[in-house]
């Protein structure tokens, strides 16, 4: 099983363990960067007697094992778990902390897959589901108190409009009514927030987006910070066996190493797009939390070190001018997924969020999602105002 601590990254900050925490130097050659461990099984010195305590690559890899290191590193947590995709991740935790007769609160924003994992697949094996707005702090507390559930789940910033939760209030929330308080922390990635220390008991990630960073891999995590849920999420990433691939979760650490210069730049680059497309005629509104008009603005600015990457606007002339919009910029590729170093753009109401049509979780129609890639800004935002003006 999993994830020893942070050695040789020890206290430093964050972008030096993003580069030092779990990526020791491989011992027999030197080789600067731990080797891939292409391997599913381990030779055995005598019948259980096995080296560095690994045996069967479900339940133990070298590879996934520095990735689990790294990712608990960066977000302050005792023990992290790597899997094949962020739903994996998502499946596993709640596999570990549900049972029938409980109930999940979430976000009335959360990604649309989540809440189709939670209402297809665990709501008809006797788990209640009830959705809040999370950024309302009076609606959870009614919310919580109507009904105590086992798990708050809250995503902030949210997709796609970017609203900002107040991680440390809803923590004290969630705990007074003996909540587990899970955070998906996809969106602002650990350089910009860390749920942990504002009082999270669990964070959980699709590594495929700025953790992963260049869309060339799948992955998903659980990081968590006591030793009772690392034993349920550890048993049950090894007995389920969602894993990640060694080669995947190697994918993943050379991304990471790069997340703190990244986000950096996936950030000032939103902020100048959304200043620069602010007030364009085209444009009913911009969806960004940096922007003071923004009703997460404030929290934002105390919760999180920049205001990530990610930002929607919503077009003046509907659902035609939002496809129209998306079907004719160059750069911003029209694609699924966000966070990698390629700027994106999406119509959530048919691509991301087209799992939740006809809930309450339905998006507007003439909204699209943009995921700021860390290209020039002059060309990105060239491209943007270049479609919105021949709209
Ligand atoms: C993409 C995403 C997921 C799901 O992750 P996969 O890696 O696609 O399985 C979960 N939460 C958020 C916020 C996401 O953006």
């Amino acid at each position: 099983m999993s994830s020893s601590t942070p050695a040789a990254a020890g206290d430093h900050a964050f972008s030096t363990r993003a580069i030092h925490a779990g990526q020791e130097f491989d011992p027999t050659t030197g080789a600067v960067v731990p080797p891939i461990y292409m391997t599913s099984t381990f030779v055995q010195d005598g019948i259980g007697n096995f080296r560095g305590g690994y045996e069967y690559a479900r339940g133990g890899n070298p590879t996934r094992d520095s990735l689990q290191t790294l990712l608990a590193s960066l977000e302050g947590g005792s023990h992290a778990f790597s899997f094949a995709s962020g739903l994996a991740a998502e499946d596993t935790l709640l596999r570990a902390i549900v049972k029938p007769g409980d109930s999940i609160i979430m976000g009335n924003d959360v990604y649309g897959g989540t809440h189709r994992l939670v209402n297809r697949v665990f709501v008809p094996w006797g788990i209640g589901l009830s959705t809040v707005d999370m950024s309302d702090l009076d609606a959870v507390r009614a919310a919580v108190a109507s009904a105590p559930p086992r798990v708050l789940w809250i995503e902030t910033p949210s997709n796609p409009l970017m609203k900002i939760s107040d991680i440390a209030a809803l923590a004290e929330i969630g705990h007074a009514v003996g909540a587990l308080v899970v955070v998906d922390n996809t969106f602002a990635s650990p350089y910009l927030q860390q749920p942990i220390s504002l009082g999270a008991d669990v964070v959980v990630h699709s590594t495929t987006k700025y953790l992963g960073g260049h869309s060339d891999v799948l992955g998903g995590a659980v990081i968590v910070n006591s030793e009772e849920l690392a034993a349920s999420v550890g048993f049950l990433q090894f007995g389920v066996g969602a894993v990640s691939s060694p080669f995947d979760a190697w994918l993943t650490v050379r991304g990471i190493k790069t997340l703190a210069v990244r986000v950096e730049r996936h950030s000032s680059n939103a902020l100048a797009i959304a200043e620069a497309l602010s007030g364009h005629p085209a444009l009913d509104a911009v969806y960004y939390p940096g922007l003071e008009s923004h009703p997460g603005y404030e929290l934002a600015g105390r919760q999180m070190r920049a205001f990530g990457g990610m930002l929607s606007v919503a077009l003046t002339g509907g659902p035609a001018a939002a496809r129209t919009f998306a079907e004719t910029t160059t750069l911003f590729q029209l694609a699924e997924s966000l966070g990698g170093v390629e700027s994106l753009i999406g119509y959530p109401s048919e691509m991301t969020h087209a799992s939740v049509k006809g809930t309450e979780l339905e998006v507007p129609e003439n909204l699209i999602r943009l995921s700021v890639g860390i290209e020039d800004v002059d060309d990105l935002i060239s491209d943007l105002t270049g479609a919105l003006d021949a709209l």
